[in-house]
């Protein structure tokens, strides 16, 4: 999940949260908050925590941080969760703290651990979390592995029939370096299977839910556009000097900026580039290209605009409200 940070907004409507779009279009970009992709029509207005009485709370229904963006298929998964009847001992605490409590059953991407009221893990660093491979799997073997919700009735065959798609898991390696990993790993797992990331059924005649076709065709999109990155980038030096070079490089990242934001899914391309472009092996066709060469690549195709591309801006974020801070880029190196 990309890491997004919401402007604090001191005017808007108390009584209703679907006027709440105006503003969450700009501040976080028309992408849907779990599954990532355009939302190039109907949206829904997420309440992170369920506005239902029985299962949530009505009266956090309008807050600002109770808020996201997601297309309908995730908000149809997602339905009336989390649940705050799954917080032990959650009748017995305050509203407020009962509420921030159901938060933590998931991870979210606008949620930053820097204060105590945010509703935040220390680690959670929301992309940092979820990691996605392209394996050969099936439904039954993700339900055994607690990375789908079941949603099937009967022994069907498909169950056990296995695809090469592209899925969404926990990122071990990073989850299992922080103190709380337990607790992080429960809460990823619960966002995945929650939302039913995972969900494929290729048998169904009616199937209705293309999120892991998607998923798969950008995570291919990504991995086939970082080559051409290469080639244009290992040409423009062999071939052009100043002025010339910089724009035959300038042009690849301006078409590829234009695939992400046209196919969505940007933590696939995020994890697809940064994972060639920092610290690169031996072996790599970027070993030996100066840091500040390769950082300034991955900046420019997935973070920011540049001056000399939007004049009087130094840096405009490419998908709105990008928590940069939350991109461990420190490390880049
Ligand atoms: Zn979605």
């Amino acid at each position: 999940m990309r890491p997004v940070v919401k402007p604090t907004i001191t005017q808007y409507n108390f009584d209703d949260y679907d006027v709440m779009r105006r503003y969450l279009f700009p501040a976080i970009g028309a992408y849907c908050s779990y599954c990532e992709q355009p939302i190039s029509n109907d949206s829904a207005v997420e309440h992170k925590v369920p506005k239902d009485a029985d299962k949530g709370f009505p009266d956090y229904q309008v807050q600002w941080r109770n808020l996201l963006l997601g297309c309908q298929t995730c908000n149809s998964a997602k339905g009336a969760r989390p649940d705050k009847n799954d917080v032990p001992g959650g009748s017995s605490m305050g509203e407020e703290d009962w509420y921030l409590a159901t938060m933590k059953l998931w991870v979210w991407p606008d949620s930053t651990p820097e204060t105590n009221t945010e509703p935040a893990l220390s680690g959670d660093q929301t992309y940092r979390l979820f990691q996605y491979v392209s394996d050969s799997r099936s439904q039954a073997g993700l339900l055994a592995d607690g990375l789908l919700r079941k949603y099937w009735t009967g022994t069907p065959v498909w169950l056990n029939t296995a695809a090469t798609m592209t899925w969404v898991v926990p990122n071990e390696t990073y989850i299992a370096g922080q103190f709380n990993a337990d607790a992080l790993r429960t809460r990823v797992k619960t966002t995945i299977t929650n939302l039913n990331l995972n969900r494929y059924n290729p048998n169904d005649e009616t199937y209705n839910d293309r999120r892991v076709l998607n998923r798969t065709a950008a995570y291919a999109a990504a991995t086939a556009s970082l080559q051409r990155l290469q080639t244009v980038y290992q040409a423009a030096q062999d071939n052009y000097k100043g002025n010339a070079r910089k724009a035959v490089i300038r042009m690849i990242v301006k078409t590829i900026r234009q695939s992400v934001m046209a196919m969505g899914f940007w933590s696939i391309w995020f994890q697809v580039f940064r994972g060639a472009l920092d610290t690169p092996p031996m072996i790599s066709p970027w070993h030996g290209v100066d840091v500040s060469v390769r950082k300034d690549l991955l900046l420019r195709t997935l973070v920011y605009y540049y001056a000399f591309e939007q004049d009087n801006n130094d840096t405009v974020l490419i998908f709105a409200g990008t928590d940069v801070s939350r991109l461990n880029l420190s490390t880049f190196a």
